[in-house]
Order: C-alpha cells, then structure tokens, then sequence
C-alpha cells in the first residue's frame, strides 16, 4: 500500500486550518488538510440568493424541529434558520455537558470552512487597552505582547483577507489595513452627524468586516444582498473557502510537487467565477445597491426600504436562477431571466428618478 508522508498535518479547515493551509504551503511545506465535515460546493450549498417562496417554511423554519435537533445551535437565531442551519451541527448527533449554573453554547460547524461560511466578519484590531487589561485589573496573567508585537501581523493578514473600513485615529481602536468604508444610509449619516455636534468625545463610525467594497485579489466586490451567513458565491466576504483555501491549492498547483493540500473529505477545486457571471454579480447589482451606487439617485430620507433595494433582492434570484440556466445550458430559462433582470431594472430606475 502507497503511504505519504507530510510536512505539516492540519487538523479542520476553518479560519485558523485556512490560515494555517495558505502560510505552509506558501512556506514550501507539504501539507495535510482533514477536515471531519463534509465538502461545500458553493454553487449546490450556498443559498444566500434563493428567493423564500422556494423554501418550505417561506423563511419560518421547522421550529419544533429545530428545537429538537439544534436547540444550542439556534441560539445564533439569525444564522441557524432555515435557509442556513446545514452550516451548524446536530446538537443531537453532538451532545455535551456543561457544569450545573454554567451554561455554554458551543456553537459548531462541521463542513469544510468551518465557522468561517457563517461568521459575521466584524474585523477589529486590539489596542493596549485590551492587552494591558490583564495587568491592570490583576486578572489571570499578564499578555506577553502588546500592540506594537502584533501590529505588523495585522497588517498581513488585513491586506490579504481585505477588510473595509473607515480610518478614525482612535488609539483605543486602531486603524488597519482598510479597504474603502461601505457607505452608510441617510439616517446613520444623519445620526452620525448629530453625534459629532453634541459630543466632543464620541464618533460613530462603519463597521470593519471582512467584507469587499472593491476587487480585491480575484474576489468580487460585495453587491450587499446582505444574508452572508448564508455564502457568498461571489466569493465576496473572507472565508477559508473564499481565500486561504485555493490560495493554499493554487501553491500546489504552481509548485507541483513541492506542496500539497489534500481535504480528507475531498472538497472540490473552487470553480472561479466567470467573466460573465462576475459581471453580472458584481456590476449589475453594485450599480442597484443604494449603499454602494453613487450614480443612481438615492430616495430622500428612505434608506432602507427602495424600490432599488427591493430590485437587487429580485434580481440576484434572477440572476441565481440564470447562472443555473447556464451551467444547465437551458437557453430558454436563460432568455426569461435576462428579460425579467431587465424589466426589474427599468422599472426600478424608472421609480428611483
Ligand atoms: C454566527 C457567528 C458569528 C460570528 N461573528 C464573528 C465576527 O463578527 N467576528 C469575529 O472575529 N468572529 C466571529 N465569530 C467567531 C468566528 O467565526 C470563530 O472564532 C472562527 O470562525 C473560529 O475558527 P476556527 O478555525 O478556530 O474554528 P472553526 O471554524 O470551528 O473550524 C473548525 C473546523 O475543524 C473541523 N473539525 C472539528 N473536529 C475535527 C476533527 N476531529 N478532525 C478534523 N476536523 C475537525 C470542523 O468541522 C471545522 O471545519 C462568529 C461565529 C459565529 C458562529
Ligand atoms: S455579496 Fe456581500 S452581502 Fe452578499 S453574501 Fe457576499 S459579502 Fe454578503
């Protein structure tokens, strides 16, 4: 029997197995990747555009059933639904115990990615505020770094996985390596706005996600269909399966023998988008998203329902059942989805103007 033998053994390819994937290969390190989760085909698994009315429970979910098979999981109750709650173990199948008065929630995903597919990407950095508390509140032992030791590696990981946000100065919040903010709504401007005339000593500012507000390494820019715990097919959001995964595969492709990653589950090479299918994803729909469009007018103090937002979520099922019609090559579900994205999208700019 052939063996092979390994310079590194990664154990789960969630966001630290991933990480830990794209740096040893990189490295030259022949490396193991096994995961105890099953594969994730994101064009079958991801489910982040198919409209409610596909779903059994139209969105509701089997709650009795949810309650008996996953009653820890769900309590993250706005990612274990229905549409998502194949991204979080049984906890039926993995029962555990925590002692009495101290309950734990031990929220798990068992797939290839791990928590990385359902993660909420808030990105922030630590200060010396959080790695002197320790010390200044005599808790348990004192960090042995400070911010200083760990900023560089920030930045390394910051520039690879492409975070967005708005530079602030704040020492207690340090900057990053950051991608342009996402745009906020009128009535957080406003708010925003309101603040910094009444308070000297506090600033609202955008969330730091690991979300992209443009192209970055390959990966499309978000088009703010906003459910990301349910995938990302534009690959728009960072996780394992988006980033440090086929970075990891892509090392072995170039160096053949030198590296290798091999999933114990056999996850399948990440298909890359087509030049089609990006463009559809990541133009069509950032040019109707009223957060990222600057060229489409915005509907005065209505920021969040719009017409335009109400036509990115029809179009994106559209465009979902499209990007099927192609890979089924069915020319006349192709013709009828083009038809409706156009018909979605005069009609909405029509109401936008
Ligand atoms: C809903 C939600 C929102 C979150 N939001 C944020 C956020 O906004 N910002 C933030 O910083 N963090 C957030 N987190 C936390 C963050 O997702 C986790 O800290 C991170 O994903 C953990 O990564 P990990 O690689 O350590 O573990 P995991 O992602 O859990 O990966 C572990 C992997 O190991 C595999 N595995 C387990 N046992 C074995 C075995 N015996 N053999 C082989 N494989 C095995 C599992 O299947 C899994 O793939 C959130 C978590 C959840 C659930
Ligand atoms: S396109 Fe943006 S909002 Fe939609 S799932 Fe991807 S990262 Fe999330």
């Amino acid at each position: 029997m052939a063996t092979n033998t390994y310079d590194a053994i990664i154990v789960g390819s969630g966001i630290t197995g991933g990480w830990a994937a794209k740096e040893l290969t990189e490295k030259g390190l022949n490396t193991l990747v096994l995961e105890a989760g099953r594969s994730i085909v994101p064009e079958r698994d991801y489910v982040e555009h198919v409209p409610v009315w596909e779903l059994k429970f139209r969105g509701w979910d089997n709650r009795a059933e949810r309650e008996r098979t996953q009653h820890i999981q769900r309590e993250c109750y706005y990612a274990c639904d229905e549409y998502s709650n194949k991204f979080f173990v049984s906890d039926k199948d993995n029962p555990y115990t925590s002692a009495p008065g101290k309950h734990f929630s031990w929220i798990r995903g068992r797939q290839v990615g791990g928590k990385s597919i359902t993660w909420g990407r808030q990105s922030y950095r630590w200060s010396d505020l959080d790695f002197e508390a320790n010390l200044k509140d005599g808790v348990a032992v004192d960090w042995p770094i400070r911010y200083a030791d760990i900023a560089p590696w920030y930045d390394y990981v910051e520039e690879f996985a492409g975070i967005s946000g708005q530079a602030e100065g704040l020492p207690q919040l340090p900057d990053g390596k950051f991608l342009p903010p996402m745009e906020m709504t009128c009535v957080e401007q406003d708010f925003r706005d309101a603040l910094g005339k009444h308070f000297d000593d506090r600033i609202m500012t955008i969330g730091r996600s690991a979300v992209l507000t443009r192209v970055h390494k390959g990966r499309a820019a978000c088009h703010y269909c906003g459910v990301c715990h349910r995938g990302c097919i534009t690959q728009s959001y960072f996780s394992s399966l988006n980033s440090t995964l086929p970075a990891a595969q892509k090392t072995f492709s170039t160096r053949k023998l030198a590296a290798s990653v091999v999933f114990a589950s056999s996850m399948p090479k990440p298909k890359p988008l087509t030049n089609l299918r990006r463009a559809c994803f990541s133009f069509v729909l950032q040019h109707w998203s009223p957060r990222a469009s600057s060229s489409i007018p915005r509907l005065p103090n209505f920021p969040t329902v719009s017409p335009i937002a109400a036509a990115n979520s029809a179009t994106t099922s559209w465009i979902t059942t499209w990007a099927r019609a192609q890979a089924a090559k069915c020319l006349v579900t192709k013709t009828k989805c083009l038809s409706a994205i156009v018909l979605t999208a005069s009609t909405s700019l029509a109401s936008a103007t």
